[in-house]
C-alpha cells in the first residue's frame, strides 16, 4: 500500500512534467520555425531587391559602352539620366583600360584611389568578368559608401574599361528599416567569401567594421544556422539568401532569447507555477504516506493486542475449563459431584422428552457409614467410599451416570430404559455387588449394605428437582425398611422387586411342575387372508400372579440360565401340538417358536430339535423359529453355522423385531432367513409418521430383493392392514386379526383358516 502511494504519486509527477515539458518544446519548436520562416522571407526579400540594383548597375555598364564605341554624348546623357532616376546610386564614374576617368557624374570628387590602383593591374591583365567590390573609403562621412565596379565590354568581348558606381548603403537598408527585426535583429550584406560589406541593427547603418564570427552558409544557396556569431554566449537565429545572379548573400540574424522572449517568460512562470504544484503534491503525498505508515503501526498493533486478547481468551477458557473440571468432580472417587450430576440429569432429561424410553434416578446411601468413619477412621471411610465407587460403575452402563452427592450418598441416572422393570433388575444388582465384603481395608475387612431411593421418568416427575426429592424420599423409606435394600418413589412399583425374586426362585418349578403353556398368535396371508402359521408365545400360569407374560420372566431366566431348559420346553412343546393337530387330521401350518440368543449359539441344539420332531413325527417345515437381531451378535459364524443346520431340518427361520436392532440387511443376507417380521414400533405409528412409512416401505423392498417374505407384527387397526396390504407387505400378525389364543381356539383357526378383515 506504502510503496504503491510512493510509486503512484512518483508516476503521476513524472507524468505532469513530461506532458508539460512535451508541450512548452512544441510551442517553442512553433515560434522558432515562425521567426525561421520571417527571417528567410525577409532575406529573399532583401537579396531580390539588391539584385535589382546590381542589374540597374550592369545595364549602367552597358549605356558606358556606347561611349567606347564613339557615341560620347548620348551614352553620357543615358547615363547621367540613369543615375538621376535611381536613388540607390550616390554617383557613377567610367574608367578606360588604363584606368583612365573618361566620365565622372561628380567630377569634383575625387575617385577612391586605392580603389582604382587595385583595379589598374586588373583592368591591364586579365577580364573582370563579374562586378567587382571596391574598398569601402575609410573617412566616416564616407563609409556608407559601397564602390561597385561593372566591367564594360564590347560585342566582341572585347573590354574597354570599368564603370564606378556607388552604392548607397544607407538608402539601400533605410528602406528595412521599418520591417521590425527586434532589437537584436541584424541584416547584413556579404561578399561571396562570407566577409561582411554592411551591417543594419534597428539603431541604423554600422559604420564600423563587422564583427563577430563569420556565417558560413556553407554549400547551400538559402537557409538558416543556429550559432554564436554575434556577442559569444548568445545564440542567434541566421537566415541566409545567395543573390540569384552576384557574388553577395544577404543574412538577417536575430537573437534567439529575443526571438523566445515571450515564450520563455509564460514558460518560466509555468514551470514556476507546475514546480510549486509538483511541491505542493509532493508534500500533500508525504503526510499521507506518513499518515498511512502510522495508521499501518496502529493497525499492527490492534493486529497484535487482538491476537494478545484471543490468546487470553483462550488462556482463560482453559483455566475456566480446568477449574470447572475441577470443580465438576469429587476428588476421592473421581466421580462427577452434585453440580455435574445436575448438569448431566438435566442435559439427559432434555433428550428423554423425544423417546419413549424410562429414565430412572436413584439416589444410594451407605448404611451405617457414619460408624465407619467413627470408629476405623476417615482414612478407612475414604477407601470404602472409592470402592464402592468402583464397584457402582461396574454395574452400570457408560451411558449411565453416577455421581458422589456428598458423604456417602451416590446419584445415579439409568438411560433409555426398555421397561421399568429393568430398574428393578439393575437396583437388585446395585444392592448385591455393594452389600458384598470389601477385603483389607487398610487392614480392615467391611461389608456394608446400601438403601436406593428409585424416582422414575417421567411417571415420578419430569424435571431435575422433583425427581431428586423422590428419590430421596424413597430412600429413607427404604433406610426405614430395613436397610441393604431398594424402593421406589411409587409404592405400586414396590412389589416389582420381590415378585422378581420370587419368580426367579420359582422358575424350575416352574418348568418341572407344568406351569407353563403356549398361545398361539396366527399369521394372516394378505392375499386371500388366510391363516400360513401361528408363533407360540410362551405364558407361565403362577399360583399366586396368574398368567404371567414372557416379557416379566424371560429375562430372568436368561439371566439365572434357565432359558436353554425353557427353550427346549417350548421346542418340544411345539411338536407335541403339531403332532396332535396331525392327528386330528388338520392340514398343519408351520409354527414358529421364539429363540434367545444362548440357545442360538448352543450347536447341539439342532441335533435337540431333530429329536424332537422324530419323537413327534413332524416334519421339519411344519416348524418355525424366530430370533432377534441382537441374539446374532455374540458369534455370527456360531449362530450361521446352527441356523444353517436348522435350515437342512425344512425349518423356517423368521428374524423377529427387524428394524430397531442394529443389523443392516446386507450383513444379514450370507444367514439363512426367510422370513423378516417387521418390529410393532414401526407398524403402529405407520398411518402417521411419514418416517415409519418410509421405513417399512423400503424394508418391504430390500426384503423382497433378498427373497425373503415379511411379516408385519403388531397390526391393531384396520387402516394399518390396508397400508400394508398397498405396501406388498405379504403377511400380518396381529390384534386386529386376532390375540395369542389357546390350543383349542388355534385349532378352530385351522379348520377355518380363512379371516376376513371386515
Ligand atoms: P415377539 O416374538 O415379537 O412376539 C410378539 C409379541 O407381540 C407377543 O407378545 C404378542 O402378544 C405381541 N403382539 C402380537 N400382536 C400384537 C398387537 O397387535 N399389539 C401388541 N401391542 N402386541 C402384539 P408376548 O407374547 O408378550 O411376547 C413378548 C416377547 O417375548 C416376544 O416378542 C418374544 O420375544 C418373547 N417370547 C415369547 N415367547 C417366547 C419363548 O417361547 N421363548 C423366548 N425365548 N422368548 C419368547
Ligand atoms: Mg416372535
Ligand atoms: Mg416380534
Amino acid at each position: 500500500m506504502l510503496v504503491g502511494s510512493v510509486a503512484l504519486t512518483l508516476g503521476l509527477l513524472v507524468l505532469v512534467w513530461w506532458v508539460s515539458w512535451q508541450r512548452l518544446e512544441a510551442e517553442r519548436q512553433l515560434l522558432d520555425q515562425n521567426a525561421r520562416v520571417q527571417q528567410e522571407n525577409l532575406a529573399a526579400i532583401i537579396a531580390e531587391n539588391l539584385s535589382q540594383v546590381f542589374d540597374r548597375g550592369r545595364l549602367m555598364s552597358i549605356a558606358a559602352n556606347e561611349w567606347f564605341e564613339g557615341n560620347r554624348i548620348n551614352a553620357t546623357q543615358r547615363l547621367s539620366a540613369m543615375r538621376a532616376a535611381d536613388r540607390a546610386f550616390l554617383r557613377i564614374a567610367l574608367y578606360d583600360r588604363v584606368a583612365q576617368r573618361v566620365y565622372s557624374s561628380s567630377p569634383s570628387i575625387d575617385t577612391p584611389g586605392p580603389a582604382v590602383s587595385l583595379l589598374r593591374p586588373r583592368l591591364a591583365a586579365a577580364l573582370p568578368a563579374e562586378v567587382m567590390v571596391g574598398e569601402r573609403p575609410a573617412s566616416p562621412e564616407h563609409a556608407w559608401q559601397l564602390p561597385l565596379f561593372f566591367p564594360v565590354t564590347a560585342a566582341d568581348g572585347r573590354l574597354h574599361g570599368v564603370l564606378l558606381v556607388v552604392l548607397d548603403l544607407g538608402y539601400f537598408l533605410a528602406l528595412y528599416q521599418d520591417i521590425d527585426i527586434g532589437r537584436s535583429g541584424i541584416i547584413r550584406l556579404l561578399k561571396a567569401d562570407g566577409e561582411p560589406l554592411a551591417e543594419a541593427r534597428q539603431a541604423g547603418l554600422v559604420l564600423d567594421a563587422p564583427t563577430g564570427e563569420r556565417i558560413v552558409p556553407g554549400g547551400a544557396r538559402q537557409g538558416s544556422l543556429h550559432g554564436r556569431f554575434f556577442e559569444p554566449g548568445r545564440l542567434y537565429l541566421s537566415s541566409f539568401r545567395q543573390l540569384d545572379r552576384h557574388p553577395f548573400t544577404v543574412t538577417v540574424s536575430r537573437a534567439v532569447d529575443e526571438t523566445l522572449a515571450a515564450h520563455l517568460a509564460s514558460r518560466a512562470r509555468f514551470l514556476g507555477v507546475l514546480a510549486a504544484l509538483s511541491g505542493l503534491l509532493a508534500v500533500a503525498a508525504f503526510w499521507f504516506i506518513r499518515s498511512l505508515g502510522r495508521q499501518g503501526r496502529l493497525l499492527s498493533a490492534l493486529a497484535a493486542a487482538d491476537v494478545e486478547k484471543r490468546e487470553l481468551i483462550v488462556q482463560l477458557e482453559e483455566e475456566k475449563r480446568r477449574a470447572f473440571a475441577l470443580a465438576a468432580h469429587d476428588h476421592l472417587t473421581g466421580l462427577p459431584n452434585r453440580r455435574m450430576f445436575h448438569e448431566l440429569v438435566v442435559s439427559h432429561l432434555s433428550r428423554a422428552k423425544r423417546s419413549r424410553k424410562y429414565y430412572v434416578l436413584m439416589y444410594l446411601d451407605l448404611d451405617r457409614f457414619k460408624g465407619i468413619n467413627d470408629t476405623l477412621g476417615h482414612h478407612v471411610g475414604d477407601l470404602l467410599l472409592q470402592a464402592v465407587a468402583e464397584r457402582l460403575r461396574g454395574c452400570l452402563r457408560e451411558s449411565d451416570v453416577i455421581a458422589r452427592l456428598g458423604g456417602d450418598e451416590f446419584g445415579l441416572l439409568l438411560t433409555g430404559l426398555e421397561n421399568i422393570d429393568d430398574s428393578a433388575t439393575v437396583a437388585a444388582k446395585l444392592v448385591e455387588q455393594v452389600s458384598l465384603p470389601c477385603i483389607d481395608l487398610d487392614g480392615n475387612d467391611i461389608q456394608i449394605s446400601p438403601s436406593i431411593g428409585i424416582a422414575i421418568y417421567p411417571r415420578d416427575g419430569d424435571d431435575f428437582e422433583t425427581l431428586c426429592r423422590h428419590a430421596d424420599a424413597a430412600m429413607y423409606r427404604a433406610k426405614h425398611a430395613g436397610r441393604g435394600r431398594f424402593c421406589y418413589f411409587d409404592p405400586t412399583l414396590n412389589q416389582i422387586g420381590e415378585r422378581l425374586f420370587n419368580l426367579e426362585q420359582r422358575l424350575p418349578r416352574a418348568l418341572a411342575g407344568n406351569e407353563l403353556l403356549l398361545h398361539f398368535q396366527p399369521l394372516v396371508r394378505l392375499t386371500d387372508f388366510r391363516v400360513v402359521g401361528f408363533e407360540a408365545l410362551l405364558r407361565w400360569q403362577h399360583p399366586d400372579f396368574g398368567l404371567i407374560y414372557p416379557a416379566d420372566f424371560v429375562p430372568l431366566a436368561e439371566n439365572a440360565g434357565f432359558i436353554a431348559a425353557i427353550g427346549d420346553w417350548v421346542i418340544a412343546a411345539c411338536c407335541r401340538q403339531q403332532a396332535e393337530w396331525q392327528a386330528a387330521g388338520l392340514e398343519l401350518v408351520p409354527l414358529a417358536c421364539n429363540i434367545s440368543a444362548s440357545q442360538l449359539h448352543d450347536e447341539d441344539l439342532p441335533r435337540r430339535v431333530a429329536e424332537r420332531l422324530a419323537e413327534h413325527g413332524v416334519d421339519g417345515r411344519h416348524l418355525a423359529i424366530e430370533i432377534t437381531e441382537s441374539s446374532l451378535l455374540a458369534s455370527p459364524v456360531v449362530a450361521g453355522r446352527v441356523l444353517r443346520c436348522l435350515e437342512a431340518l425344512g425349518i423356517g427361520i423368521a428374524l423377529d423385531d427387524f428394524g430397531n436392532g442394529f443389523s443392516h440387511l446386507a450383513n444379514i443376507r450370507h444367514l439363512p432367513i426367510h422370513y423378516l417380521k417387521i418390529d410393532r414400533a414401526f407398524i403402529s405409528d405407520i398411518r402417521n409418521r411419514p418416517d415409519d412409512a418410509v421405513i417399512v416401505a423400503s424394508i418391504i423392498t430390500l426384503a423382497h430383493n433378498l427373497e425373503m417374505q415379511v411379516v408385519a407384527e403388531g397390526v391393531e387397526m384396520l387402516d394399518q392392514l390396508v397400508h400394508l396390504k398397498t405396501a406388498g407387505c405379504d403377511t400380518v400378525q396381529g390384534y386386529y386379526l386376532s390375540r395369542p389364543v389357546e390350543a383349542a381356539a388355534a385349532r378352530h383357526f385351522l379348520i377355518h383358516p380363512i379371516l376376513n378383515p371386515a
